[in-house]
């Protein structure tokens, strides 16, 4: 630890997905104020906060409007609940928005607290669904490898993380997980969109073995965001949609991350042209203001849970907590009223895709992506061949993290991928400066690989 407050943070605080005792020895770093797309940490560093977050601060950090609606809202109704045929008058709004803003399909929404909760709602979801119609046997959700579903026993079985599952007891039963659509990594000398089309028939292969009477779903992100923000070739979706529905299987599109604003439209799903049945949705619903997320329910779904089942026997002391609710409000009417999403879209999205492209000139980038503003640098030791560093996963990626930190910018690695995921309000002067970070941030990391 380097000062009091890293070595009281050390003594008692114990830090998700982190390996304590090397960071206890180093020192965490103590973040202490963010307004827009910057933070500012113990020492007065200003950093550049190019992962808003984690992947949720769509609006940028410390809107005043969010605080004064959470302020009003706690002042009226600080804490009322939502089960047992009660309600109020934030999370009714809320609904009512979500309703507005999501594809036609779906008008209902199921309240949590985060996206973990959300995906354990939507598997319950699903095999209720099924049971109701009286096929019960139609239990396994298929899931990705490498996919990230959230950390409860659910979210981190559906998960394809192998580290996550390696510490016991995961996946539950009933998950099957099968290939990514990662071009970079694992599509050899198929083209990008041969590849894509192998990796979607993997679904079908996996109903084929399973048998489709017992298959309930298959659940995907859009776009692959913890794993390596892995896109999808412009075949993959369009062929899971079909297998879905020729099959009778639901379709999940997990818009945790992709929800709100991230690919340039509301939903991920509406970039694709992906019909899901359900939408698991967390972080941007608030920008993280406060914690909430939801399952979106389309129709289909729908109706079955809320005119067939009966008594869905499920829910979170904090589902629709009026709060988060008011929170999330006041961050929807921010995205919609100041037309952030359709920036990212047709103006600052573009502009940041244009620069971040030509990135993959640099020597140590072997592909530069971007779909709205999410994007990764795969980093490769020689081009222009898609091979990995010699020796372990993911330690240029860490050196290269710890470079971009010092120079005051937040990228995140995932093994050596460099991973990218601003504010959505980002600006083009920030945008400019956030390039010529990234490019430092290269050139250190080449620099000392040279050395
Ligand atoms: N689903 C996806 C796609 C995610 O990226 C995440 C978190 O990163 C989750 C679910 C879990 O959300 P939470 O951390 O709010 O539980």
């Amino acid at each position: 630890p380097t000062g009091p407050l890293q070595a009281l943070d050390a003594a008692h605080h114990m830090h998700p997905f982190s390996d304590m005792k090397a960071l206890n020895a180093e020192g965490s770093r103590i973040i202490v104020k963010g307004k827009g797309c910057w933070l500012e940490d113990s020492n007065g560093k200003r950093i550049l906060d190019g992962m808003a977050g984690l992947w949720c601060v769509n609006i940028g950090h410390g809107r005043p409007e969010i605080a004064e609606a959470v302020q009003a809202q706690m002042a009226e109704l600080s804490y009322y609940n939502t089960f047992f045929k009660t309600t109020h008058p934030p999370v009714i709004e809320l609904s009512r928005m979500l309703a507005e803003l999501a594809p036609p399909s779906f008008n209902h929404v199921f309240f949590t607290g985060s996206g973990s909760e959300s995906n354990d709602t939507m598997l319950r979801m699903v095999r209720t669904y099924w049971k109701t119609l009286e096929k019960p046997e139609k239990f396994v959700v298929i899931a990705r490898k490498n996919a990230y579903h959230g950390s409860t026993m659910a979210g981190a079985s559906l998960g394809g993380m192998a580290p996550m599952h390696a510490q016991g007891g995961l996946p539950i039963p009933g998950i099957h997980h099968i290939a990514q659509p990662y071009w970079f990594d694992e599509g050899g000398e198929l083209s990008p969109e041969e590849f894509g089309l192998q990796t979607a028939r993997a679904l079908e292969q996996a109903i084929d073995e399973i048998g489709e009477d017992n298959v309930a779903a298959f659940i995907a992100e859009p776009v692959q965001g913890a794993g390596g923000v892995i896109v999808p070739p412009a075949t993959y979706w369009p062929e899971i949609q079909r297998i879905c529905k020729e099959r009778n299987i639901l379709l999940v599109a997990d818009e945790v991350i992709t929800g709100f604003g991230r690919l340039g439209r509301w939903f991920g799903s509406e970039y694709f042209g992906i019909e899901p049945d359900l939408m698991p949705i967390a972080k941007g619903l608030s920008s993280g203001y406060l914690p909430i997320g939801g399952v979106m329910v389309g129709d289909r779904v729908a109706d079955v849970i809320i005119n067939q089942t009966g008594d869905f026997n499920h829910g979170f002391t904090y589902s629709g907590h009026p709060v988060a609710c008011a929170a999330a409000i006041a961050n929807l009417k921010i995205l919609r009223d100041e037309k952030i999403i359709e920036r990212v879209a047709n103006d600052t999205g573009p502009y940041l895709q244009k620069k971040w492209a030509l990135l993959a000139n640099h020597p140590l980038v072997g592909e530069a992506r971007m779909v709205g503003m999410m994007g990764a640098l795969e980093l490769v030791p020689a081009k222009p061949e898609r091979r990995r560093f010699a020796g372990e996963a993911g330690k240029i990626g860490t050196i290269c993290r710890d470079f971009s930190f010092k120079n005051g910018l937040i990228m995140r690695a995932v093994r050596d991928s460099m991973i990218l995921s601003p504010p959505l309000v980002i600006s083009h002067e920030e945008i400019d400066e956030l390039i010529r970070l990234a490019t430092k941030t290269l050139d250190d990391t080449h620099e000392e690989l040279l050395r």
